[in-house]
């Protein structure tokens, strides 16, 4: 298996309340990883920490064997800007609450960053798009704006744009936590459809049904450390105390 993102011995603290506290972890193609854990366990500092949008204190960054931050000496140094941009293809981020543009329609959404960013052919990357939205069941929503859609379809819409970077791993933070739960299945379809095509995810999630579902492995996070990690399986048989009580919650 092609390892494709390893995070080792990752620090992070914000004005001195350590959050990460030397996480270490890795995802291989194909994987689908889910993390739970309690709110301000550190699961979205993880995520931003892995996609960049937040720089570590310490520890290395890898992806596909490309060092994006490397630890030298107890300290972060991140690659040049231009070996950076190029990382930062290899990853899409999907938000809780959807973060479209929403001056910009649909389409243009979707479409902006491969033309913009990664200086695609124009034709080429609207054909993908409109694919991408009829996979998302959004194929008369292009000209719409965000404030037009429900919450259900702007993450639809934000899950295709995130797709046509074509990325090589996808990560979601708590994507269906500002849904209301008839909207919540209609997203939950769409990863578990992503799952079906190996597409290599990392899901930050409260819906243990689903994780337990579509996770190949899934990682316990509390307090700024991994707890435990393990199958889906495993992880629901937990004899460890903190994982029981977490999971408890949920029954
Ligand atoms: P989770 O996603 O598991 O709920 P977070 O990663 O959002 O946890 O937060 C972990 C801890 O880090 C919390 O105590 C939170 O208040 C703190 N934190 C997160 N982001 C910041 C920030 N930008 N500045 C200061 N504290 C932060
Ligand atoms: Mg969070």
């Amino acid at each position: 298996m092609k390892k494709l993102l390893e995070m080792n011995h990752v620090k992070k603290s914000f004005d001195g309340n350590e959050v990460l506290k030397d996480i270490s972890l890795s995802v291989e193609e194909g994987e689908v990883v889910s993390i739970i854990g309690p709110s301000g366990s550190g699961k979205s500092t993880l995520l931003r920490c892995a996609t960049l949008l937040e720089t570590m204190n310490s520890g290395d960054l890898i992806y596909l064997g490309e060092k994006a931050a490397e630890d030298v000496d107890g300290k972060t140094i991140y690659a040049k800007t231009n070996d950076l941009k190029k990382i930062q293809q290899y990853f899409g981020l999907v938000f809780q609450n959807f973060n479209l543009f929403p001056h910009y329609s649909v389409i243009k959404n979707i479409t902006d960053a491969p033309i913009h960013v990664q200086k695609r052919n124009k034709e080429e990357v609207y054909d993908e798009a409109i694919k991408l939205l009829d996979k998302m069941g959004l194929t008369d929503r292009a000209d719409y704006y965000p404030c037009q859609l429900s919450g259900g379809q702007q993450q639809r819409v934000s899950i295709a744009r995130a797709l046509a970077m074509n990325p090589k791993i996808l990560f979601f933070d708590e994507p269906t936590s500002a849904l209301d739960p008839e909207l919540t299945g209609e997203i939950l379809k769409v990863i578990k459809e992503l799952a079906k095509e190996k597409m290599t995810m990392v899901i930050v999630t409260h819906e243990m049904n689903f994780a337990k579902d579509v996770s190949n492995r899934m990682i316990f996070m509390d307090q700024g450390v991994i707890v435990e990690e393990t199958t889906p399986k495993q992880m629901f048989q937990s004899t460890n105390q903190r994982t029981k009580e977490f999971l408890g919650q949920y029954h």
